[in-house]
């Protein structure tokens, strides 16, 4: 008879304070917690007496890791109260389907806490709702990488976010032009969206390389289309340019954005 129980936990996409009051509170009840490498060390002040076990991976090609990870919910799922503590939210590319499936079979009981997810958290922060009256009716959350490290992009909604896709922005730029977005489609990516560093930068579908130094290294979410344009106007007296931070942006197009 397994006494244990799982709780996943959304912890938002940086800053501590951004998880939900629910999941804060199964952070001050869990004995262990299995976290993610992107979630903020801060969230560590919750849950001080309990067992913090990394278990952070990042990529396809890990499927022995989600084994492992898997294994480990189970053994201390079966009899201790965890917490599967995940960056953003748990349901949105976070292998989340896996792990219950796991717990599932093992007879565990599981229950799922939202989280703010980086495509919303990149919206509230840099003040672009993710839908427009009129203009921007659907949006879509998409992962350019495919199992095969491909990567690919379409035109399935009027607002297209993209994961994952920091490394590849060159790529990304073609396969957009090729899906049939316009070349000066609005393009607005945010990496380390809700972190102190945060950085966001304005672009075009046909010049979306240039944020490639800008974010390199960096989680980031580029939003495509109608829920990437800017409300304040290109060239206000607030706007800070890419020189300020230190990096050699060109002009125009890309600039980046105060956050
Ligand atoms: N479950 C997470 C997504 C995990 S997949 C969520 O809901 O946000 C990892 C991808 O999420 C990264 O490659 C990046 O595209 C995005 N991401 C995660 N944290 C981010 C952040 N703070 N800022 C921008 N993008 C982020």
């Amino acid at each position: 008879m397994n006494t244990g129980r799982v709780v996943f936990v959304g912890a938002g996409p940086g800053a501590a304070d951004l998880i939900t009051v629910r999941g804060a509170r199964a952070l001050a009840a869990a004995e262990v917690v299995l976290f993610d490498a992107l979630t903020d060390p801060a969230l560590r002040d919750l849950a001080p007496n309990a067992k913090w076990i990394d278990v952070g991976k990042r990529g396809f090609c890990d499927s022995t890791a989600q084994t492992a990870i898997n294994a480990k919910l189970v053994k201390y799922g079966s009899s201790q109260q965890v917490v599967r503590l995940k960056g953003g939210d748990p349901s949105v590319f976070g292998r989340l389907e896996e792990e219950l499936l796991a717990l599932h079979e093992a007879k565990i009981a599981c229950e799922v806490v939202p989280g703010v997810t980086a495509a919303i958290a990149a919206a509230a922060l840099t003040q672009r709702p993710l839908t427009r009256r009129g203009t921007g009716r659907s949006v879509s959350l998409t992962t350019a990488m495919t199992r095969e490290g491909d990567l690919q992009a379409a035109r399935s909604a009027d607002t297209e976010v993209f994961y994952m896709a920091g490394r590849q922005l060159p790529v990304l730029s073609r396969k957009l032009l090729e899906a049939g977005w316009a070349a000066e489609t609005p393009i607005c990516v945010v990496s380390r969206a809700g972190c102190a560093d945060q950085i966001a930068s304005d672009h075009m579908v046909a010049s979306l390389a240039a944020a490639a130094l800008l974010h390199r290294g960096r989680p980031a979410v580029v939003t495509v289309g109608a829920g990437a344009k800017a409300l304040i106007p290109v060239h206000s007296a607030a706007q800070k340019p890419a020189k300020s931070l230190g990096l050699d942006m060109p002009h125009g197009s890309n600039r980046a954005i105060p956050v």
